[in-house]
C-alpha cells in the first residue's frame, strides 16, 4: 500500500466525516499508517504532530506500551459481554473508580459508545426523572449560545452551531439558548468574572420565568470547544449551580472535551467547586482507543427510577454498551494518571508551552491568545473565508496536524507531548501565520 492508491481508495469507498467530499478533488487526504506517540505517519514516512490529539480523545500518545498491554491482556479474557443482566469487571472496576474520581454524589454510571449518545441519555433521564415525580411538563433543555454538545436529532436541539445544525431545523425538538460566558464577549474594562457574572445573571432571569417547563440547563465546563475554545470564568458555573438549585432544574456537565485533565483538573467542575446533577464523559476515557461514554448521575436521580413498575425504568440501551474492551482501555488510562501524577506533569507543559509561545502570543495577527489547562487558542486577524482549509494545509506540510475552526487557531496535544515537540509545534505555527 503506498499514499495514492490507499487515498484513491478511500475517496470510492469511505464517506469522511464532517466533510463536503468534493473538496477532496483538490484538498488532498492524508493517509496514516501507524502512529507512536505524539506522531502519526504515512505510508512514505512523513510524520504528522497531531497538535489536536486524533479529534481531542488521545491524551497519552498513539500505540501507548501500558494501554497495548492492558488490552492485550484483557483480549485473552473477555472482548465483550450483554451488559443488560450480565456483568464484568472492568465495567464493575472502571464505574467504581469513575464515580470515586467525580465531583460528590455521582455514581450509578450508565455507558454508550459516543458522546451524543451520552447527551441523548442525559437528556432523557432528566426528563424522566421529572416525569418519575410527578413534573411531566418539565421538558425543555437549555444550553449556551455556540454550545455544542453532539450531532444526533435529541443532542442538536442543544447545539448551536449553524453549520452542523441549521439543514436538519425541521427535525430538532429546539431547545432555549442563553448568553455564553465566553471571556472574549465582554465589553471593554469589563473582566472575565464580571462578564460571567453577568451572564449568569441573563441565566437567572430565562430560569425565574419559565422553570416549571424546564428540566435541565447543559453546559461545557470551562471551555466551549466547538465555539472555537471559547473559555469562561469558572464563576459562572457556581452560579448555575446555585441557579439550578434554587429552581429545580438538572444542571449537566458535559465534560466530554474538558474532563480527564484537560483543563488542568481532573474534571473541570472541580474548579468551581461544584458537582453537577449529571456528568457526561468520553472522548478522553479510553486515552483515544476506544469508543466509550457515560452518564454519571446523582443517587436521588437514580432513587426515582428504582421501582416494581418497568416504565419507571430506563429503558435505553445501545449495542456495545459497557464494552469490555473499551473500560479496561479506561483502567489502563486512570492507572496512568496515578502512577505519572499526569496533573502535575501537565503543569509543567503548560508552563513550557506558554514561555515557548511568547512570540506567537505577541505576533501582530494573532488576537485572545488563550490557554486553559492542555488548551490553547488564538484569532488570525483578517483570515479570510478559506483561511482554516489553507492553513490546515500548510500545516500538513509542515508536518502538523491542525484544524482551525474559522480563524481560531487551537492546540490541543497528547499530553504524551514533549517539550522538543512543543518547540517544533508552537515554531512551525508561528511560521505559517
Ligand atoms: C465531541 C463532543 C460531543 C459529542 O461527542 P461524539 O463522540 O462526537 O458524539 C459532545 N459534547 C462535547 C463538548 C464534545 O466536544
Amino acid at each position: 500500500m503506498n499514499n495514492s492508491d490507499i487515498i484513491r481508495r478511500s475517496l470510492d469507498s469511505v464517506w469522511h466525516p464532517c466533510t463536503q467530499m468534493k473538496q477532496h478533488e483538490t484538498l488532498p487526504l492524508v493517509p496514516f499508517s501507524r502512529g507512536k506517540g505524539v506522531w502519526l505517519y504515512d505510508f512514505e514516512g512523513k510524520r504528522y504532530l497531531d497538535a489536536v490529539s486524533s479529534w481531542w480523545v488521545n491524551l497519552f500518545g498513539h500505540c501507548n506500551e501500558r494501554i497495548n498491554a492492558a488490552l492485550t491482556d484483557q483480549l485473552g479474557r473477555l472482548e465483550h459481554a450483554i451488559l443488560a443482566g450480565f456483568t464484568h469487571e472492568p465495567v464493575v472496576q472502571l464505574s467504581e473508580r469513575l464515580s470515586g474520581l467525580a465531583p460528590e454524589g455521582l455514581g450509578h454510571a450508565f455507558y454508550a459508545s459516543d458522546g451524543a449518545s451520552a447527551i441523548e441519555i442525559a437528556l432523557k433521564m432528566s426528563f424522566h426523572y421529572w416525569k418519575n415525580t410527578g413534573n411531566p411538563q418539565k421538558r425543555k433543555f437549555v444550553s449556551l449560545e455556540n454550545g455544542y454538545h453532539g450531532e444526533t436529532i435529541g443532542a442538536l436541539a442543544v447545539t448551536d452551531v449553524a453549520i452542523f445544525k441549521d439543514t436538519y431545523s425541521p427535525l430538532i425538538l429546539e431547545g432555549m439558548k442563553v448568553k455564553s460566558p465566553d471571556f472574549r464577549l465582554a465589553e471593554t474594562g469589563e473582566s472575565p468574572l464580571e462578564y460571567a457574572m453577568r451572564a449568569a445573571a441573563e441565566l437567572e432571569l430565562l430560569l425565574e420565568a419559565r422553570h416549571r417547563e424546564i428540566a435541565a440547563f447543559v453546559v461545557e465546563p470551562l471551555v466551549q470547544g466547538a465555539a472555537g475554545m471559547a473559555m469562561h470564568h469558572p464563576v459562572y458555573l457556581e452560579q448555575a449551580r446555585r441557579l439550578c438549585d434554587r429552581y429545580e432544574i438538572h444542571l449537566v456537565a458535559d465534560e466530554i472535551a474538558v474532563g480527564f485533565g484537560r483543563t488542568g483538573t481532573f474534571f473541570a467542575c472541580e474548579q468551581a467547586g461544584i458537582s453537577p446533577d449529571f456528568l457526561c464523559l468520553s472522548k478522553g476515557i479510553t486515552g483515544g482507543y476506544l469508543p466509550l461514554s457515560t452518564v454519571l448521575c446523582r443517587e436521588e436521580i437514580y432513587r426515582a427510577f428504582y421501582d416494581d413498575s418497568l416504565t419507571r425504568a430506563f429503558l435505553h440501551s445501545h449495542s456495545y454498551t459497557g464494552n469490555a474492551l473499551a473500560c479496561r482501555a479506561a483502567l489502563a488510562v486512570l492507572d496512568i494518571f496515578e502512577e505519572d501524577d499526569v496533573l502535575a506533569a501537565n503543569r509543567i507543559k503548560a508552563e513550557y508551552l506558554n514561555g515557548a509561545a511568547a512570540a506567537l502570543r505577541e505576533h501582530p495577527k494573532v488576537e485572545n491568545f488563550r490557554n486553559t489547562g492542555m488548551i490553547w487558542a488564538f484569532e488570525v486577524k483578517d483570515a479570510g473565508p478559506s483561511f482554516s482549509r489553507d492553513f490546515s494545509l500548510k500545516a500538513q506540510e509542515a508536518g502538523l496536524l491542525l484544524r482551525p475552526i474559522g480563524n481560531t487557531v487551537y492546540f490541543m496535544p497528547p499530553y504524551a507531548i514533549e517539550t522538543g515537540e512543543i518547540r517544533f509545534l508552537v515554531e512551525s505555527t508561528l511560521s505559517l501565520l
